[in-house]
């Protein structure tokens, strides 16, 4: 039944949600399915610039009885319940050799030049409507307070101290706006979930960015930050339960995957496949997910480009 060959953490996520996936599959659609700019991604969209398409693979663990036309759409039926399948790319076509490692995003003929070359703060934002009005692209990134935000900021731009948030329950928190390769923007935004603050922070912190979310027009997507070394946190779940039913695309990422927890604690690779299942309880379609860790460098690369097809794809 296993399509894609063994490749860690996506085949023993794959192996844990898939007795869920024929009942999902059936559900009405979910509110955050793979959307980017709140579209739906199906293998009716055109290929922009059509690269020679991949042989199906050979090697699919398919019973011998099934017919070729019903390998396909279990195939098709894998990918569009598992993977990030972008536009451009067929889902009965996707093969694993199209999965970035440590993820569950394909990478389609959208994704592009992956560098980051230069980048500058703009500026700090008090409220939505005072961030840049320029039209660029951006990417907002979002976790809870200690998710490994700046560190990952930092880790993306190769460049220490960029990400100058402020960590401090009840400080003023700001939008920070960073433009990268003068062309498109890596939005800073207050962490959540100070355990320490007051509940009246904590509704602060909602209104205010609840506002950016529901009123940028150049928002791509946001990077949702999970710490991998803990369990799943309610409040993230939460999080992006609320991103879901706003219908703003998001990408999960997970942080400190280089955290192998001895004893007692769950191994990250344990609390990403529990967030799934928490995450497929409620929705039967996965967003793009990665892991990552800022102090190995895992994902780094991969996150690029997988920013770089979402942003291509928005700025045709
Ligand atoms: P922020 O509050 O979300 O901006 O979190 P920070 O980037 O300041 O990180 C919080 C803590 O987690 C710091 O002690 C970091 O050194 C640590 N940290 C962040 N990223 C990683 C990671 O990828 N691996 C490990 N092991 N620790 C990390």
């Amino acid at each position: 039944m296993l399509l894609l060959r063994n490749r860690g953490l996506l085949s023993l996520q794959v192996t844990s949600l898939l007795s869920s996936s024929s009942s999902s599959s059936s559900q009405a659609t979910p509110p955050f399915f793979l959307c980017f700019k709140n579209t739906l991604f199906h293998s009716t969209h055109q290929n922009p610039s059509p690269k020679p398409k991949p042989k199906p693979q050979t090697q699919h663990h398919v019973s011998a009885s099934k017919t070729e036309k019903q390998a396909i759409s279990d195939t098709a039926r894998f990918a569009q319940t598992f993977l990030f399948v972008p536009p451009g790319v067929d889902p009965e076509e996707v093969t694993d050799d199209m999965v970035l490692p440590g993820s569950n995003i394909v990478l389609g003929p959208y994704a592009g030049h992956a560098q980051i070359k230069e980048v500058e703060f703009v500026k700090s934002s008090s409220r939505p409507k005072d961030c840049p009005k320029d039209d660029r692209p951006e990417f907002a990134i979002l976790g809870r307070s200690n998710v490994g935000k700046s560190s990952l900021i930092n880790a993306l731009v190769r460049k220490k101290e960029v990400a100058l948030t402020s960590k401090k329950p009840g400080k003023t928190q700001l939008i920070n706006h960073f433009l990268v390769n003068k062309s498109w923007y890596i939005v800073d935004l207050p962490g959540y979930g100070f355990a320490k603050a007051p509940e009246s922070a904590r509704m602060d912190w909602s209104a205010f960015t609840k506002g950016y979310f529901l009123n940028r027009a150049t928002l791509v997507a946001v990077l949702l930050l999970i710490d991998a070394s803990v369990p799943p946190q309610k409040i993230d779940l939460d999080c992006a339960n609320w991103l879901g039913r706003n219908n703003i695309p998001m990408t999960f990422v997970f942080t400190k995957c280089d955290k192998m927890k001895g004893g007692k604690g769950k191994r990250p690779d344990e609390n990403i496949k529990n967030f799934q299942v928490m995450m497929g309880q409620n929705y039967g379609k996965h967003p793009p997910w990665i892991m990552t860790s800022s102090v190995t460098g895992l994902g780094r690369d991969e996150l690029l480009l997988h920013m770089s097809q979402l942003r291509n794809y928005w700025d045709n």
